[in-house]
C-alpha cells in the first residue's frame, strides 16, 4: 500500500496507473503535478487524481513514490526541478519508453543516478493521449519492464514492482541497454513504419482515392500512426542508435523482398511470407494473442 503517490504528467500512462491503483484501493492519496491548471482540474474532476500542485516542492513533499510520466525529452528538466526537494526516502520511478536516455538524464540532474530511482516502462498503451484516455485496466495482464542498475536499492525496486502488480501488470527486469534494443525492434520500428507509410501515401497525388479504398487491414496496420507526434519525436531521437540499427535490418529485408518480386522469384517471395507467417503464428500462440 502506497500512502501518497505523486504523478508528474497526468496523461494516458500516469492517469491510467492512478485509476488502476484507486480501483484496487492500493494507494492513499494521489497528487498530480503539471503545467496546465485546466487539464489538472479536469483530472481531479474525472476522479483520476485527488489534488494537484503546480509547485514541484509541494508536489513531491512527503510522498512515498513519484512517477514521471512525461515525454522522455522532458525527463531531465523534471529531475532537475525535483532534485533539491526530494526526500531520500521517496522512491522515484518513470514510465518512459526509452531507458538509457532517462537514466542519463537522472545522472545529469542529480550528479549520480539516485539509488532510489527505479527506471521503468509499461508495455501498454494506445494511440490516444491525455487524461481523458486514461483507463483503469490499461495494465491488466500487460508487462512492465523495470531496468534497475547495480546501484539501485532493492527495496525501491520492490516498491515499484508491487505498485505495478497492484495495477494488474506482470513485472520483469531487464538491463537498460537490452531494453532499448528490444523495444527499438518491437515498438519503435513499427511506429516508424506506420508514420512513414501513412506519410508516403498522403503525398501521393491520388491520396483521396488511396484512403477512400483503404480497408480494415490498412486501418489496423496504421493505427499507431495516430500516436502523439511530440512523444514519438522524443522516443526516436532518445533511442537513435538502436532504432537506426533496427531500421537498417528492416530496410535490407524490404530490399530483398523487392528484388525477389522484381525478378518474379516466386519461391523466394513465398519463403519470406511463410517464414513471417510461421514466426507470427508461433508467437501469437505462445503469448495467447488473437491473430487477427
Ligand atoms: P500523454 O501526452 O498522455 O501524457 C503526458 C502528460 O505529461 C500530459 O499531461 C502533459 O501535459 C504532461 N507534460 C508534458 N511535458 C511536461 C512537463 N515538462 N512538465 C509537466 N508535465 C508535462 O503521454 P503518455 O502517453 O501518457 O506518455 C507519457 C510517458 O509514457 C512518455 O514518456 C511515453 O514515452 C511513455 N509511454 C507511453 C506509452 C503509450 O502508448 N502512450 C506506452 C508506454 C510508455
Amino acid at each position: 500500500m502506497i500512502n501518497r503517490l505523486c504523478i508528474i504528467g497526468v496523461g494516458l500512462i500516469g492517469g491510467s496507473l492512478a485509476r488502476a491503483l484507486k480501483a484496487q484501493g492500493a494507494c492513499g492519496e494521489i497528487v498530480g503535478y503539471g503545467r496546465d491548471a485546466e487539464r489538472l482540474d479536469r483530472a481531479v474532476e474525472l476522479g483520476v487524481i485527488d489534488r494537484y500542485e503546480m509547485d514541484m516542492a509541494a508536489a513531491v513533499k512527503n510522498t512515498d513514490v513519484v512517477l514521471l510520466a512525461v515525454p522522455v525529452g522532458s525527463m531531465q528538466s523534471i529531475f532537475e526541478a525535483m532534485a533539491p526537494h526530494i526526500d531520500a526516502t521517496t522512491v522515484i520511478t518513470d514510465a518512459g519508453s526509452t531507458k538509457a536516455s532517462v537514466v542519463a538524464a537522472a545522472k545529469r540532474a542529480f550528479g549520480e543516478v539516485p539509488a532510489n530511482f527505479v527506471p521503468g516502462h509499461p508495455i501498454a498503451g494506445t494511440e490516444k493521449s491525455g487524461v481523458e484516455a486514461a483507463i483503469d485496466d490499461l495494465y491488466r495482464d500487460r508487462r512492465v519492464i523495470l531496468t534497475p542498475l547495480a546501484t539501485t536499492s532493492a527495496t525501491a525496486t520492490d516498491t515499484v514492482r508491487r505498485m505495478w502488480e497492484a495495477a494488474g501488470a506482470q513485472v520483469e527486469l531487464l538491463e537498460v541497454k537490452h531494453h532499448d534494443e528490444v523495444l527499438a525492434a518491437t515498438s519503435h520500428l513499427p511506429h516508424m513504419l506506420a508514420f512513414a507509410l501513412v506519410d508516403a501515401l498522403a503525398k501521393m497525388d491520388e491520396k483521396a482515392e488511396v484512403f477512400r479504398y483503404a480497408a480494415g487491414g490498412f486501418a489496423d496496420f496504421t493505427r499507431i500512426a495516430s500516436s502523439d507526434p511530440t512523444m514519438w519525436t522524443d522516443i526516436c531521437l532518445a533511442n537513435r542508435e538502436a532504432l537506426l540499427h533496427a531500421m537498417r535490418l528492416f530496410s535490407d529485408e524490404l530490399g530483398e523482398l523487392g528484388a525477389a518480386i522484381e525478378i518474379g522469384d516466386v519461391d523466394r517471395v513465398r519463403a519470406i511470407f511463410e517464414r513471417a507467417k510461421s514466426a507470427r503464428d508461433g508467437f501469437c500462440e505462445k503469448l495467447n494473442y488473437a491473430k487477427e
